[in-house]
């Protein structure tokens, strides 16, 4: 006989580890016990040695699918006796913390639930297991307990409750289980009537509504949905409010509507929601971690109304595709990008869009990828079916840059004039993520905006570091904290350009702390005064600050999801980056470690006339390149000539403009001299159609200069001298944009070249935003290889400003030991 104890850590909750511990301990007839700690799980077994011994192999060789084993520590103890083995109530120990599993896509069992005439689950959108449904977003507290999400104020049923106690079914310790009897619903609403024909819709929809309140009367009154839906009576006396709410369906009943098999059904919310998608309407959707804009992907109008009131003038809308065969129709998919499609994170995976594709243009205004994910949830698999449509139009449900709206009255106040109805429910969502990005490069799965599905997954540090916060950037921002060996990085906070995103990035914040149990010691952000995630470090009291260069800040996040050491060659390319000299960086050749890093070289710099204006409007670099080419007076056409006058006196007298050695600013500059674009409406929308119309296969190269005595400069004047050649004189666009890419690509393999020749340095990280760019990377990381250079790349992490806290974090932790 033997008795052992187990802790466990990683991604040991949520994910039905306590009953597959508890099966297996019957498989062998163990006795004892298994908790969730705050730390992980604990579990003691005793029996006979042998049947203990395959027990501790098989919790680590047959755990669950989404489980995450990082740590496995097994201690013989004392035999206490005992028989049976029992799920124990979590235990809270201070300080500890456990890793909290993102949200899991609806697993196939579930669907089969939903789909299936007869199940008491048929029809229900908020059905889940332990293998799948709402993690990060419902979670307000660890351990992971129902009463500590916002599952909390729904009881379960005597159905339910049964199938949570029981250690052979899927749903035993199920935290968010629900069933229609006792679970979320859904209700549709209609904004506040501003003509006759949503006055008309008014009308109807408060009949229904009469209709489900006779039938809402069994419902417990002290129940908080009530109140929070409006569905009683009292709540409805004070119409008419802005807005009119009706239950998708009856409490008392659960499947009635559904099944048929009692009187008229109700109208169902979903078939509404489906009509009105087919007719053209948008819809804002409540999904899993915000709202959605939702209009049918193939109606032009719809689209462009979604545009228009969004206030989003070419930004590409996100896709959700019915199924596989639905994007494919779309879409060029691969063997990995199905995988990236097909798994439980469920992303937008950009594709290459068929040429065939009957999709308005509108959709992704210039653009040859799509973004596509399949349906995650419950309620997105139920819309689809039977619906007219394959292919829907989810956007973040928001106005422009803001963050993305979870809460049913600030959907009201915030997109209420953007959706012409809203199908939401009354599971409350505690954490708002975004969808996540991805595209696939080299067969793997690359992140480009890591929220839902990934977050707070954790990324390992290799050593245990001090506790510390990294503010991150201003666009794309996303902070990291540490705890142990963890970097966990939070999800998708947006452009930290306003108020509420602000407040998004302090809630996450305090909420990523508390799961954590993390307290900073340090605190790092970028060299860049004034970006508000630099403001918010400077300003917290009693902790030391560390600035981080920002593209010293893209090499470490590289190095750091790699398990780098020591030193190696970084290429950062972006957009904008503050430099230590006070110029604007953005085509940097570093050589870097954690503890600092040599600017051995970079793009030449030009002047950069007019702040922000520079930014949206591609001709004033283009003016700058022609200026700093051919001279003061060099002919330039591509804006109005008073506005030329005036940027080119800036740049002569150097007023109001600063150095940038921005890859961005280059590729802005190329594209409005090949005639593409003078201004644009979002970062990098030049540098994305350029990409876009290059020549496939075209092998011609702009040539390209590498001068001076500290840091090399790269120079681009020769090739500015042949673009403007090549325009007069007729070359395609396509062919200007493929040398150009050619010429970026061979000048960096190049410069890596020389200074591996010089440091003998044989390991190269490529970071930041313009490594998005699919045509340069593949040329750059190519060429790198053919010289013998090791090409290390981000997968898990954003190469664009979306990942740099993860390197400010790991700065800092070399510097603050
Ligand atoms: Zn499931
Ligand atoms: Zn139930
Ligand atoms: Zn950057």
């Amino acid at each position: 006989m033997k008795r052992v104890r187990i802790r466990l850590r990683g991604i040991v909750q949520g994910v039905g580890f306590r009953p597959f511990v508890h099966n297996l301990a019957a498989r062998w007839q163990l006795a004892g016990y298994v908790l969730n700690s705050s730390a992980g799980l604990l579990a003691e077994v005793e029996g006979a040695e042998a049947a203990v011994d395959r027990f501790v192999a098989a919790v680590r060789e047959e755990a669950p699918p989404l489980a995450w084993i990082q740590e496995m520590e097994v201690a013989e103890i004392a035999l206490a006796g005992g028989a049976g083995f029992e799920i124990r109530a979590s235990a809270v120990e201070t300080g500890e913390f456990a890793l909290i599993s993102p949200d899991v896509a609806t697993c196939p069992d579930c669907l089969r639930d939903c789909r299936e005439p007869g199940n008491r689950r048929f029809g229900y959108p908020f059905t889940n297991c332990t293998n799948c449904g709402p993690r990060y977003t419902i979670i307000r507290d660890i351990p992971y307990d129902r009463e500590a999400t916002t599952m909390a104020q729904f009881s379960m049923c005597a159905e339910c409750r049964k199938e949570y106690h029981d250690p052979a079914n899927r749903r035993f310790h199920a935290q968010p289980n629900a069933c229609p009897a006792c679970g979320p619903s859904l209700s549709g609403e209609l904004p506040l009537p501003s003509d006759h024909g949503l006055a008309r819709d008014l009308v109807r929809s408060r009949d229904r509504e009469g209709a489900v309140l006779t039938e809402t009367r069994e419902h417990p009154p002290a129940c908080p949905t009530d109140a929070e839906t409006g569905s009683a009576g009292a709540a409805r006396s004070s119409l008419p409010g802005p807005l009119t709410e009706a239950r998708e369906r009856p409490q008392a009943c659960p499947t009635d509507a559904e099944t048929g098999s009692a009187g008229a059904p109700l109208p169902s919310l979903l078939t509404e929601a489906r009509e009105r998608l087919a007719a053209g309407e948008i819809v804002a959707i409540k999904g899993l971690g915000g709202f959605h804009l939702a209009c049918d992907a193939r109606n032009p109008a719809a689209v462009e109304r979604l545009r228009t009131r969004k206030r989003r003038s070419d930004k590409p809308f996100a896709l959700m595709a019915r199924d596989l065969a639905a994007v494919e129709a779309l879409c060029q998919v691969s063997d990995a990008d199905r995988a990236a499609l097909l798994g439980w994170r469920r992303p937008i995976v950009l594709l290459p869009r068929r040429p065939a594709a009957a999709l308005p243009e509108a959709v992704a205004p210039g653009n040859r990828t799509l973004g596509v994910m399949l349906p995650y949830t419950p309620l997105h698999h139920l819309l689809f079916d039977g619906a007219p449509f394959d292919a829907l139009v989810m956007t973040s449900g928001n106005l422009s840059e803001e963050p993305i709206v979870v809460d049913n009255q600030e959907a009201r106040e915030r997109i209420g004039g953007v959706a012409g109805w809203f199908l939401t429910h009354n599971r409350d969502i505690y954490m708002r993520t975004d969808d996540s990005v991805v595209r696939t490069f080299e067969g793997r799965e690359r992140v480009l905006r890591r929220s839902r599905g990934y977050a707070p997954q954790t990324l390992d540090l290799g050593r245990t570091v001090p506790e510390l916060l990294a503010c991150g950037g201003e666009l794309k921002n996303a902070f990291c904290l540490t705890k142990g060996r963890h970097a966990i990085l939070s999800q998708h906070i947006g452009d930290l350009e306003n108020y509420e995103t602000l407040c998004f990035f302090e809630e996450t914040l305090a909420n990523l702390k508390k799961l954590f149990r993390v307290t900073p010691r340090a605190v790092a952000h970028d060299l860049h005064p004034l970006y508000l995630s630099t403001r918010y470090a400077l300003e917290l009291a009693g902790v030391p600050k560390i600035a981080v260069q920002h593209h010293h800040a893209h090499i470490a996040s590289c190095m750091a999801e790699n398990g780098l050491a020591g030193e190696v060659i970084g290429v950062a390319f972006d957009g904008t980056g503050y430099g230590t000299d006070g110029a604007i960086w953005g085509g940097e050749f570093l050589v870097a470690g954690y503890g600092g890093f040599h600017r051995r070289a970079h793009l030449r710099y030009i002047p950069l006339a007019g702040g922000d204006a520079a930014v949206r409007q591609p001709w004033r670099p283009a003016l700058a390149y022609l200026m700093d080419t051919f001279g003061a007076g060099a002919p330039f056409e591509a804006a109005p000539p008073e506005h030329i006058r005036v940027v080119r006196r800036m740049i002569a007298a150097g007023v109001n403009s600063t150095s940038t050695s921005s890859c961005g600013r280059l590729f802005d500059a190329v594209a409005s001299l090949a005639g593409l674009r003078q201004e644009v409406n979002f970062e990098g929308q030049a540098a994305i159609e350029l990409e876009m119309i290059a020549e496939v296969g075209c092998a011609e190269v702009y040539p390209y200069g590498i001068d001076g005595e500290g840091p090399w400069e790269l120079g681009f004047r020769p090739a500015i001298e042949s673009i403007v050649r090549d325009v007069s004189s007729g070359v395609a666009r396509g062919r200007v944009a493929a040398k150009f890419h050619n010429a970026l690509a061979a000048a960096t393999v190049e410069v890596c070249g020389r200074i591996a020749g010089e440091t003998a340095l044989r390991r190269v990280c490529l970071s930041g935003g313009t490594f998005q760019n699919m045509r340069l990377l593949g040329s750059i990381v190519a060429g790198l290889r053919a010289r013998g250079l090791e090409v290390f790349l981000h997968a898990r992490v954003p190469p664009n400003d979306g990942g740099i806290a993860l390197g400010q974090a790991a700065i800092a932790a070399r510097l603050q030991p």
